[in-house]
């Protein structure tokens, strides 16, 4: 019965009894020659009933305890169907919201990732799951409360990580604090407005792999050096004017033993930087760098290409000389040997919006068709591997700027279009930049 038609029902089944019960009183006191005291104690009566009702309706209202169906007609019924009503759908909710509730938190513990659930403002655990007990050691129910990065004792890096809110990129290779043999990487997901979930994975097998093949590579390159050194010393002494048959043969050889030499040198360079957490922290004062960078391309270019140097920023940086000058002259030397003749090379440094620099190099070259942007700085990735072989690239040039940047919390932008040229830029953040010193302002003018 709808609620409507139950109290409407209700009213008036209960006036109806008023009346009839008021009337009875009043008859009886007639017949007793008493209508006042009659009508007086079937007030009382009624009053004493209300009373009663109401005394019941509130001793069940505790949530613990359920009004029994209730049957009977009148106002005080119609209440007490209302709430026994409202108390059995709230029931039904509740049992349904555990139930959800149960099957999150068992899909939760049974996942073979480590989750927890911590505070976004001081990290401390409101919840882990089992997998996340046995990779961070923790104990239930002690650890609650406890602050997350105080399980990392002597890794700085989790703390400022944390701080950071970083959700995008996960924590790598990490040693877990129950057992250093293991390594572990944790990510950050937005859980609720005040708590962030971590995800723990164990990576041990992926970095025991990973490290499998830097070695070999690394390995392999450096077997590679000795028997190569060897072949270029032996064709350096052929001299092809004492055998002119030979000469085109000599020639050939010595550029592709020239060849194999930068390939192992690159791949030992990405190795080595692979290997590398940080680099030297030196300044690096960006106007002798930046006449260099303008020597070494004019010397690539050998007069085929107009070179500009423009040095905008007015400030210098923070970081390893030797990689960043590697990272810088390889985008060069790209920028020659992808421009045809009579092209243009802009090599400018200017400061960016929020504090940071940026090294740009445009050329109006032969530009990148789109589809291949997003894995241009893959390793022996080549638009064209005609053109790269050509011009002696060995595929890992970009790979190598990227990691240098990498390593300086910097960035790559390119921006390329064919026909249009290119624009590969390190961008640096303000952390990495400082100001110029004398020294530097003295050899400014490199434009
Ligand atoms: P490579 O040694 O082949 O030059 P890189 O890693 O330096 O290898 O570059 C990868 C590929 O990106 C190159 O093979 C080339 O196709 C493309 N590329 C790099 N720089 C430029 C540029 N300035 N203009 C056009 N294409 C470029």
């Amino acid at each position: 019965m709808s609620v409507s038609m139950l109290l409407r029902l209700a009213w008036r089944q209960s006036l109806i009894r008023l009346l009839l019960f008021y009337a009875f009183a009043l008859g009886l006191g007639l017949a007793l020659g008493e209508p006042w005291w009659a009508l007086g104690l079937a007030t009382l009566a009624l009053a004493a009933r209300a009373y009663w009702r109401l005394y019941r309706v509130l001793r069940f209202l505790d949530w613990r305890k359920q009004l029994r169906t209730v049957d009977g007609q009148g106002l005080w019924a119609a209440l007490e169907t209302l709430i026994h009503r409202r108390q059995t759908e709230n029931r039904r909710r509740s049992r349904r919201l555990v139930r959800l509730l149960r099957a999150y938190r068992q899909a939760a513990t049974a996942m073979p990732d480590g989750a927890l659930v911590i505070h976004r403002r001081d990290g401390r655990l409101v919840w882990f799951n089992k997998t996340a007990r046995h990779l961070l050691g923790l104990r239930y129910p002690q650890s609650l409360g406890e602050p997350l990065a105080d399980f990392f004792a002597g890794q700085t890096r989790v703390r400022d990580w944390l701080a950071s809110g970083q959700t995008d990129e996960p924590l790598l290779d990490l040693p877990s604090p129950a057992d250093p043999m293991v390594r572990i990487s944790l990510r950050l997901i937005p859980y609720s407005a005040r708590e962030w979930m971590v995800v723990v994975r164990d990576v041990t097998k992926l970095m025991r792999l990973e490290q499998v093949r830097r070695d070999f590579v690394a390995n392999v390159s450096h077997e590679l050096r000795t028997p190569l050194t060897v072949v270029h010393g032996y064709l350096d002494m052929i001299e092809p004017e004492e055998h002119p048959e030979l000469a085109v043969m000599v020639e050939e050889m010595r550029r592709q033993s020239q060849r194999m030499t930068q390939l192992v040198e690159d791949l030992l360079t990405l190795s080595r930087l692979e290997a590398q957490e940080s680099l030297p922290e030196e300044p690096l004062a960006m106007a002798p760098m930046l006449v260099t960078l303008r020597r070494e391309a004019e010397a690539l270019s050998q007069g085929r290409h107009e070179v500009r140097v423009l040095d905008e920023a007015g400030c210098d940086l923070t970081g390893s000389t030797k990689e960043l000058h590697s990272a810088f002259s390889n985008l060069v030397s790209n920028a020659i040997r992808y421009t045809p003749t009579g092209g243009r090379v802009t090599i400018r440094f200017e400061k960016v919006a929020g504090g940071g620099v940026r090294l740009a190099v445009q050329d109006t070259g032969y530009g990148i068709p789109e589809q291949h942007l997003p894995r241009i700085t893959e390793r022996f990735y080549r638009v064209s591997t005609s053109r790269s072989r050509e011009s002696g690239g060995t595929g890992l040039g970009l790979s190598i700027v990227k990691h240098v940047l990498s390593l300086h919390q910097a960035r790559l932008d390119v921006e390329s279009g064919v026909g249009r040229g290119s624009t590969f830029a390190c961008v640096f953040g303000p952390a990495r930049v400082r100001m110029r010193s004398q020294a530097g302002d003295d050899l400014e003018d490199v434009s």
